[in-house]
């Protein structure tokens, strides 16, 4: 029997990539042969050939191929909003794609990012079977496949109607603040994008998803017995996951880890608000006042504020952001890491207690497969809609009230980490988190369901051999 190829299409963006390089990992484990075609565009979001290097090194069995695009040129593209600029860039990715595809041998399947719809064309016309690989929670597919059903015969934009509670199949109700930032506005451009993505999705042979059935099951089923999509056939879906990006320690081992390995067993609380998360000087003076007062030992990833530095790569100064006598005082039992931490390894060391996070997807994901609870404080992008899901549904993690609002007061981060920490609340959301990393564990074994997830999916690719 040949080997077979699949190529995977990640959209602009490291945070789209890496998830993309884990699935490459799993059709690897699978004997298929993985190329990811990456845009290479000048692009602000683009991801630069030295970051593509650098994952292509530590995977030298994956193959890592450019699309060059020509630049866009309408007036004003490089300030349009990220949506639009992105799905720009990706529609004229197509004449590059068509052309790599056309080049290879043979091409068993065309893996796509959410956000790369318009490359359903390149595969209806080269007859490649498409897919789509989701890298949020099911609950996120569950609301946006939804969305373009029920957004048109909506009240008025959910902007209009922050505090109306939403009700959508399979997951709980929503407030329509909690909603993803790019469909506040039904009538902007970026809304309407999204929405069409959203729909097109359904014109694809099947949906890898990276959760897994227990955690949740009740979208799984909303989505798979149409609810979302009224009218609509469903594509197949595959829940593959829990996956996760281990990256490894490159450039030697974190002086946090070092700090991590003397502290007591769940003694630490966690802070870290993903690749992009930044806060006011007032905001980062009040988690300090709050970590402060709760007495428990932390390790806190602190970044400059966006009114100092937009560039992350500025350390921040921490004697003047942080309380006076702030580092003084919390030498001993605290450790700030300027701008980034190796989330994952610190994720899984035995001194950690709770985790802090912004509720990216590989964020919660990371935060499952440690059995680490959460305290969920959502800042952009979809994390507002994962706060829900996490909080109600999976209920894997407490809310910081006041997130949605100009500043969180130090008592609430007090409280929430004490909650966590210290109460009967918080112990029996440690044991729901025991609970879900088993079962995510299990999952991922064989006869597991993600892992019968994906055998289902190599069989429809089998069938779809042209
Ligand atoms: N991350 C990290 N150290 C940091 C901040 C982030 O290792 O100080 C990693 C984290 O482990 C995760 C990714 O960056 O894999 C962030 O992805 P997520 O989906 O959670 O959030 P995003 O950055 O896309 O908002």
């Amino acid at each position: 029997m040949t080997q077979k190829t699949v190529v995977l299409y990640p959209s602009l963006g490291v945070g789209h990539l890496n998830p993309m390089v884990e699935l490459a990992k799993v059709f690897l484990r699978r004997c298929l042969a993985v190329v990811i075609a990456v845009v290479d565009s000048p692009d602000k979001d683009a991801v630069s050939a030295d970051a593509v290097a650098r994952l292509a090194a530590a995977n030298p069995d994956i193959a890592f191929r450019f699309l060059p695009v020509v630049p866009p040129c309408g007036a004003g593209h490089h300030d349009s909003l990220p949506v639009i600029r992105i799905t720009e860039v990706l529609r004229l990715a197509n004449p590059a794609l068509r052309d790599f595809l056309r080049a290879l041998p043979a091409v068993d399947a065309l893996v796509l990012d959410m956000f790369c719809t318009d490359a359903l064309d390149v595969a209806a016309e080269l007859a490649v079977p498409a897919y789509f690989f989701f890298a949020s929670p099911l609950g996120d597919l569950a609301i946006m496949l939804h969305l373009p059903f029920y957004y048109p015969t909506a009240a008025s934009s959910f902007k209009d109607m922050p505090e109306t509670v939403l009700r959508f199949p399979g997951v709980p109700p929503i407030r329509a603040l909690d909603m993803v930032t790019s469909v506040q506005d039904r009538d902007s451009d970026t809304s309407r994008a999204r929405q069409r993505q959203c729909a097109r999705m359904l014109e694809a042979r099947g949906i890898l998803v990276n959760s897994f059935d227990w955690l949740e099951a009740r979208a799984l089923e909303a989505l798979r017995c149409g609810l979302c999509t009224p009218g609509h056939s469903m594509p197949p879906l595959h829940c593959i996951g829990p996956l996760v990006h281990f990256i490894g320690n490159m450039g030697g081992r974190h002086a946090c880890l070092e700090w991590l390995d003397a502290q007591p067993e769940r003694s630490v609380v966690f802070l870290s608000f993903g690749s992009l998360g930044v806060f006011s000087a007032a905001q980062l003076r009040e988690i300090a006042r709050g970590l402060e007062n709760a007495g428990h030992r932390f390790l806190w990833v602190v970044r400059n504020p966006p009114e100092h530095q937009n560039d992350h790569s500025i350390e921040p100064d921490l004697e003047s952001l942080l309380p006076e006598g702030f580092m003084e005082r919390t030498r001993e039992s605290g450790f700030v890491a300027k701008n980034w931490a190796p989330q994952i390894e610190v994720l899984r060391c035995k001194a950690i207690g709770a985790f802090v996070t912004h509720c990216g997807w590989n964020s919660a994901l990371e935060g499952i497969v440690s059995g680490v609870p959460m305290i969920c404080w959502p800042l952009y992008a979809e994390q507002r809609m994962n706060k829900v899901h996490m909080v109600e549904e999976m209920r894997i993690g407490v809310v910081v009230q006041g997130y949605e609002d100009e500043l969180v007061r130090a008592e609430e981060v007090e409280a929430k980490v004490r909650l966590v920490m210290e109460s009967d609340e918080g112990s029996k959301l440690r044991e729901r988190l025991v609970m879900a990393k088993e079962i995510g564990e299990e999952a991922l074994k064989e006869s597991g369901s993600s892992d019968v997830a994906f055998d289902e999916f190599l069989r429809d690719l089998e069938n779809n051999r042209t």
